[in-house]
C-alpha cells in the first residue's frame, strides 16, 4: 500500500521493538559505519529513540564517570566501558546528534573509535547486548527517507555517490544529493497541479466559453512542461553512461592489434580492472575513465585468451558483442588490405543494428606502417560512422580516438550534472509522465470532456510523485536499499 513520507512508519519486516513497552516506536539500530578493515578512525553509528540513552550508558569521561548530558553535535572525548564490567574496550571520540536535525531524523550518536575490526566489534556487541538491532543495509538513509529528510532521488544519490568511479558520476550523484534535480521535479509537479486544478474548475462550472479559454491557455502550459520532462528524459543517454559506465567492446579478426589497443586505452594510471569473482571469466570487465566517464570494456579476457577458433575469427565475438555493448571499436589492420574475416566483420556489425544498437568506431591500426586502406575507403567502410587512424604499438591517434569515443557517447559535451537521469527509474517515470501530459494536451485540443483530461494529468502527478517516493511500496524500497552498505 502506498504511503507517505508524513505517515507512520511501517514496518512489516520489523524485528520486536526492544523499547521498553513502547512497542510502536522505532528499534534503535547500530551498526559499524566504516569500510571493513583496518583504518585510523572507525565509526559506529547508533539511530533511533534510545541511541542517546545507549551512548551515554557506555560512554564514560576521561576519569570514568558519566556525562551528565552530551552538548548536541559536538566532538566529546571519552572512554567506551562496559558499565557492568568496568571494562574500558576504547579511547573514542563521541557526537550526539538529537533528531530531528540529523541524518535519520531520529536521535543519532556515533562513536568514533580506533579503527581495528576487533575493537569496533566489541562496542557493536556491548550496545546490541543493551538493546541496539544491528542496522540492516542501507536502514539508515531508509529511515532518513521515511522520516522526510530526503527524498527517494536523494536518497538513491547517497548510493550512487559511494559507489562513484568518476569524477561526472560524482557530480552527478552530488547533484542529486543537493536536491536540483528533485526541486525540477517538484517544480514540473506543481505546475501539473496548477493545470488540473483549472481543469477542476471547468468541470465544476461546466460554461462552456470559459471551457474554449481555459483551454487555449491550458494546453500552452502543459506543452511547456511536457518540454521540461522532454529535456530530462533527453539526458538519461548521459546520464546513465556517467553512472554506469559505457559497456565498450573491440571487436576485429587477430593480430589486427584488439589486446595492444585495449592496453593502450586501460594505461595503468587510470585502469580500474574488476575481474567479478564466482562469474565466468566472460565477464571479466576493465574500466577506463575517459574524458570523465567510465567505459567498460566488456569481456576481455575472452579477448585477451580465447583459445576457440571460431571466437578467435572474431566474428562471433563481433555478433555477441552487438547484443551487449553500446559502444564497438572495430579493429582493422591498416597496414594490409582488408581480409575476408574484416569484410565478415564489418557486415555483421554494418548490418541492420536496430538504432538502439551499439555505435561502431573503425580503429585504422598500425599507423606507424604504410597505409594499405586509404581514406576514400575508410570513408566507405564506415558510412555514417567514424573512422580514427592509431598506432597502438606506439600511441600515435589516442587522443583521437578518445575524443571520438567520448562524443560518441555524450553527443557534444558533459552535460549539467545536476539535471541527469542517471537510472532506469528515472526514465521510466518521466517517460510515463511524459505520455500523460502529451494525451493530456491532445484530449484538451481534440475538445474531449475535462474529466478525461483531468485523468490523464492525474497519472502524470502519480508517476513523478512515485519518482520522488510521495508514494511508494515496501517493494520499491527493499529494491533502492538493498544496494546499500551496512551502516549507510
Ligand atoms: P589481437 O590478436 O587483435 O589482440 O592483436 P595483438 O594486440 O595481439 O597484436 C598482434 C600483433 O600486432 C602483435 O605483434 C603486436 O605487437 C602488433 N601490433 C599491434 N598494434 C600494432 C601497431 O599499431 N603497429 C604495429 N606495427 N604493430 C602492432
Amino acid at each position: 500500500m502506498p504511503r507517505g513520507p508524513g505517515t507512520p512508519r511501517p514496518r512489516p519486516n520489523s524485528r520486536p521493538a526492544l523499547d521498553h513497552g513502547k512497542t510502536l516506536a522505532p528499534a534503535t539500530i547500530a551498526a559499524i559505519a566504516t569500510a571493513p578493515g583496518e583504518g585510523a578512525v572507525g565509526i559506529i553509528r547508533l539511530s533511533g529513540p534510545r541511541a542517546l540513552h545507549l551512548a551515554r550508558e557506555i560512554f564514560r569521561t576521561p576519569q570514568g564517570g558519566p556525562f551528565p548530558e552530551f552538548s548536541p553535535r559536538k566532538l566529546l572525548h571519552g572512554r567506551v566501558t562496559n558499565p557492568e564490567t568496568g571494562e574500558v574496550l576504547d579511547e573514542c571520540l563521541l557526537a550526539a546528534m538529537p533528531g530531528p536535525h540529523s541524518y535519520t531524523g531520529e536521535d543519532v550518536a556515533e562513536i568514533h573509535g580506533h579503527g581495528g575490526p576487533f575493537s569496533l566489534r566489541a562496542i557493536l556487541r556491548l550496545l546490541i547486548d543493551r538493546g541496539a538491532s544491528p542496522a540492516e543495509p542501507g536502514e539508515f538513509t531508509r529511515r532518513a527517507f521515511l522520516n522526510g529528510r530526503m527524498d527517494l532521488i536523494q536518497a538513491e544519490a547517497v548510493a550512487d555517490l559511494i559507489a562513484a568511479r568518476s569524477e561526472a558520476g560524482l557530480r552527478a550523484a552530488m547533484g542529486h544529493l543537493s536536491g536540483r534535480l528533485s526541486r525540477e521535479l517538484e517544480a514540473v509537479w506543481a505546475e501539473l497541479i496548477g493545470i488540473s486544478a483549472q481543469i477542476e474548475a471547468a468541470i465544476d462550472f461546466p460554461d462552456e466559453d470559459l471551457e474554449i479559454q481555459v483551454s487555449a491557455r491550458l494546453v500552452e502550459r502543459a506543452g511547456g512542461t511536457l518540454g521540461r520532462l522532454e529535456f530530462l528524459l533527453r539526458s538519461f543517454h548521459t546520464g546513465r553512461a556517467v553512472r554506469e559506465g559505457t559497456p565498450a567492446a573491440i571487436v576485429g579478426r587477430p593480430n589486427v592489434g584488439k589486446s595492444s589497443l585495449l592496453n593502450l586505452l586501460l594505461r595503468e594510471d587510470r585502469a580500474l580492472t574488476s575481474p567479478l569473482p564466482g562469474t565466468t571469466r566472460d565477464t571479466i570487465e576493465e574500466t577506463a575513465v575517459i574524458g570523465g566517464i567510465p567505459f567498460r570494456f566488456i569481456d576481455t579476457a575472452g579477448l585477451r585468451e580465447s583459445e576457440d577458433p571460431v571466437e578467435r575469427a572474431g566474428v562471433e565475438r563481433a555478433r555477441r558483442m552487438a547484443g551487449s555493448a553500446s559502444l564497438i571499436l572495430l579493429v582493422l589492420d591498416a597496414s594490409v588490405p582488408l581480409a575476408n574475416e574484416d569484410r565478415t566483420i564489418l557486415n555483421e556489425l554494418a548490418a541492420p543494428l536496430p538504432p538502439s544498437g551499439p555505435a561502431v568506431i573503425g580503429v585504422l591500426n598500425k599507423a606507424d606502417l604504410p597505409s594499405a586502406i586509404g581514406p576514400d575507403e575508410a570513408g566507405r567502410l564506415f558510412a555514417g560512422g567514424r573512422s580514427v587512424r592509431v598506432s597502438a604499438l606506439r600511441g600515435d591517434g589516442l587522443e583521437d580516438l578518445e575524443a571520438v569515443m567520448v562524443e560518441t557517447v555524450l553527443g557534444g559535451g558533459l552535460a549539467d550534472g545536476e539535471l541527469l537521469l542517471t537510472r532506469e527509474r528515472h526514465r521510466e517515470r518521466v517517460k510515463a509522465a511524459a505520455e500523460f501530459v502529451g494525451a493530456a494536451i491532445e484530449a484538451m485540443k481534440a475538445g474531449l470532456s475535462p474529466e478525461l483530461v483531468a485523468v490523464e494529468l492525474t497519472e502524470a502527478m502519480s508517476a513523478l510523485g512515485g519518482l520522488l517516493g510521495k508514494d511508494f511500496t515496501e517493494d520499491l524500497l527493499d529494491g533502492i536499499f538493498r544496494e546499500f552498505c551496512i551502516g549507510k
